[in-house]
């Protein structure tokens, strides 16, 4: 049997700091999650907090090499635990996310916790670090605006639907051009999808990130996007995979087939693709099953607990 979601992967990942414009920083890791910062004229805004408080420090010793400016605001792009769980070594003012990621810490933050500790345990360094639960402090529901300063400009940070998440908020600079998607676009890394809304996702969603017209785009993982070709290409390689998996599950579904058939026939359809590209075994048997769940009428995704996790993975990679 496939080793447990990511349990198997221990190998490090090489971490490429990026200046995409004048005090605009995006941190990426050959796959793994994504983070960033946006300089104010006397402030620092930071993007997404990592799994652990140590493995944030390493990001945060990198950032100081370029700015020592406090940080006063921390934004989180959804409630993911390898997201948000490293928020104290930011020690920000503020904490900033969506009105729904702060329901959802509260209602499944511990859950969610305990099922990425268990799939991605190399994520969580020193995962004694961690003081418990990160909790917003600021939340808004459709668009909240940060003037930097100076010649920067703002920085709209905004609710573009139900998508990766229910409560997925992307981080826009529209005088740079530059915009943070979270995980609601991937780069050449594969989509988690066990606790998004496919269909809102694929049409609504998508289309709202493609609007704001993005010249440069940093998503959830894989290399920035530079450009509006590679822009256009990360967009269309996202809303492709959650097309195929709604076609294929949704064929399955239709015909009576069951969610072990679903499995198969999406696997097979993705793998030519995406199949040699970051996490895409390890998400394969939750995005099914969430998807198969969507199409059987259940709302909202049912909350992944460390013995649900492998109950699903023996179930589909078994
Ligand atoms: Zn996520």
């Amino acid at each position: 049997m496939a080793a447990f979601a990511s349990s198997a992967d221990l190998t490090d990942k090489e971490q490429t700091l990026e200046i995409l414009g004048d005090g605009v920083y995006a941190l990426t890791a050959e796959g793994d999650p994504n983070i960033g910062a946006i300089e104010g004229e006397d402030f620092l805004v930071c993007f997404e907090a990592m799994a652990t408080p140590v493995a944030a420090r390493g990001w945060l010793e990198r950032l100081r090499q370029h700015t020592a400016k406090p940080i006063r605001y921390l934004v989180l792009s959804h409630y993911h635990a390898v997201r948000v769980l490293g928020a104290s070594a930011f020690d920000a003012d503020v904490i900033i996310a969506h009105d729904n990621t702060r329901a959802l810490i509260a209602e499944r933050g511990q859950q969610d916790w305990d099922s990425e500790f268990g799939r991605m345990p190399r994520l969580f360094r020193e995962p004694d670090s961690i003081p418990g639960l990160t909790w917003p402090t600021l939340t808004f529901s459709d668009r909240l605006t940060i003037q930097l300063g100076g010649a920067r400009g703002e920085l709209v940070l905004a609710y573009c639907g139900r998508g990766h998440t229910e409560g997925d908020i992307v981080a826009w600079l529209p005088k740079q051009r530059i915009l943070f998607a979270g995980d609601l676009v991937e780069a050449q890394a594969a989509l988690y999808t066990g606790d998004a809304f496919h269909r809102d996702w694929a049409s609504g969603t998508l289309d709202s990130v493609a609007a704001l017209g993005a010249q440069a785009l940093v998503g959830g993982r894989g290399a920035v996007a530079h450009g509006q070709d590679a822009v256009d290409a990360a967009i269309a390689q996202t809303r492709d995979f959650l097309r195929t998996m709604l076609a294929q599950v949704g064929a399955v579904h239709e015909a009576g087939g069951t969610l072990k058939d679903a499995f198969g026939a999406t696997h097979q359809a993705l793998e030519p693709r995406y199949g040699r590209w970051p996490i895409f075994e390890h998400c394969m048997p939750f995005n099914v099953s969430r998807l198969w769940d969507e199409l059987s009428g259940v709302e909202r995704p049912v909350i992944w607990t460390a013995e649900r996790d492998r109950e699903v993975w023996d179930q589909l990679q078994g």
